[in-house]
């Protein structure tokens, strides 16, 4: 009977409950028993109670919810290799052979690393008498499947991420909420959204809500001009009758030269036209509330297609990151899905903005 461990890392996003449930539920219907892992890689590196079993009935009611009730955490001691040995440890006396892990990149590409250190971090626990040949012998090879959970929606080789629309969904909402009053008093906003290497939350959201001007991290505008081409745009707006501006300025947002703008210099630039303004940072509200429908299709399809991949794979096959292409749901490659998803941040670093436009997998408009 295939062990099954199912753990949310990283920074947390709506529907990673969902992922939990999906995973429990498939692996109980393809007749495995599933543990969950608590607190990301620490319930690894922790072992015994952070690893329980979980029932059909444990997930119930978790669908729609936000954030993640196994909790999840950034775990150092995962970084370094005494921390992963004692994972393995805990796991092979658990009697655990399969991983599946929903998070950000960095999670990711701890999974990847411990499936491939496995062997050696087995052949340790032997020649150190910790385990024993016959402990070992059924755990020789680690099954790993990544999932992302990340309301970034900043992961290369998937269309969406876990939680990001339901993010984007709350940030519409909010933008909404400060229209009214900024059409009442005729103000301007700067509002301030998540999305530290990538754009697209502020991009989609000043799609829905039609900002004024967005400035996000792939396609930064020239540095010491944006501020007369800023004030150009919202005061155009402002001729043709609008009562309102509202700018979204994404919290990794840069100049070409690689500056970061922040809300304050943006508010600055409008109080230079006359516009009476105000910044609204909308911080950790971004990361709550209940996941959108998407939200929870996404994790449901894709924490049962995680569950198909452990009982497909061999030894032999790469460790898969399960994604959404096309409206299809997809495996890819985990290790080419960080390794693309890094190299944006690289791109960005080098200022080939346009490589790290091209590097995007969703929607980006020129
Ligand atoms: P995210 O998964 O959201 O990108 P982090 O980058 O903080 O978030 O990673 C979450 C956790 O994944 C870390 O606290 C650490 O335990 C593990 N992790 C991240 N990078 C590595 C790595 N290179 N090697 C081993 N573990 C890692």
């Amino acid at each position: 009977r295939k062990k099954i461990a199912v753990m949310t890392s990283g920074g947390d996003s709506p529907g990673m409950c969902a992922v939990v449930r999906a995973v429990v539920r498939a692996g109980i219907f393809y007749g495995c028993d599933v543990y969950g892992c608590y607190e990301g890689y620490s319930g690894l590196v922790q072992g015994g109670d952070m690893l329980k079993k979980m029932e059909w009935e444990d997930v119930r009611g978790w669908l729609s919810l936000g954030g993640t009730l196994i909790g999840t955490a950034r775990c150092m001691e995962f970084k370094e290799r005494w921390g992963r040995l004692q994972g393995a440890y805990n796991m092979i006396v658990a009697g655990i052979d399969a991983l599946v892990v929903c998070g950000g990149d960095g999670s990711l590409t701890g999974a990847d690393l411990f499936r491939s250190e496995w062997p050696s971090l087995v052949d340790e626990l032997v020649a150190t008498g910790k385990l024993t040949e016959s402990e070992v012998a059924e755990h020789r090879h680690l099954n790993i499947v990544g999932l992302v959970g990340s309301i970034d929606n900043d992961m290369s080789s998937t269309d969406s991420t876990i939680g990001a629309y339901s993010s984007l969904e709350r940030i519409c909402e909010m933008v909404d909420y400060i229209d009214s009053t900024a059409n009442s008093h005729s103000r301007a906003f700067v509002v301030e959204v998540m999305g530290r290497h990538c754009g697209w939350l502020a991009l989609m959201a000043g799609i829905a809500t039609g900002a004024d001007y967005i400035f996000i991290p792939e396609q930064p505008p020239k540095a010491g001009e944006w501020q007369a081409e800023l004030k150009k745009v919202c005061m155009r707006h402002r001729d043709k009758g609008r009562r309102k501006t509202t700018v979204i300025v994404a919290e990794g947002a840069l100049d070409d030269l690689l500056t970061p703008i922040t809300s304050e210099e943006v508010k600055d630039v409008l109080v230079e036209i006359g516009l009476d303004t105000r910044i609204t940072t909308l911080g950790h509200v971004q990361r709550g509330g209940t996941a959108v429908a998407f939200d929870r299709m996404l994790a449901t399809l894709q924490g049962v297609d995680a569950v198909k991949a452990v009982l497909e794979m061999t030894p032999d096959t790469p460790s898969p990151m399960i994604g959404i292409v096309e409206n299809n749901i997809v495996r890819r490659n985990l290790v080419d899905a960080v390794r693309l998803t890094k190299s944006v941040a690289t791109a960005i670093e080098a200022r080939d903005f346009e490589k790290a436009m091209s590097l995007r997998d969703t929607v980006f408009v020129e």
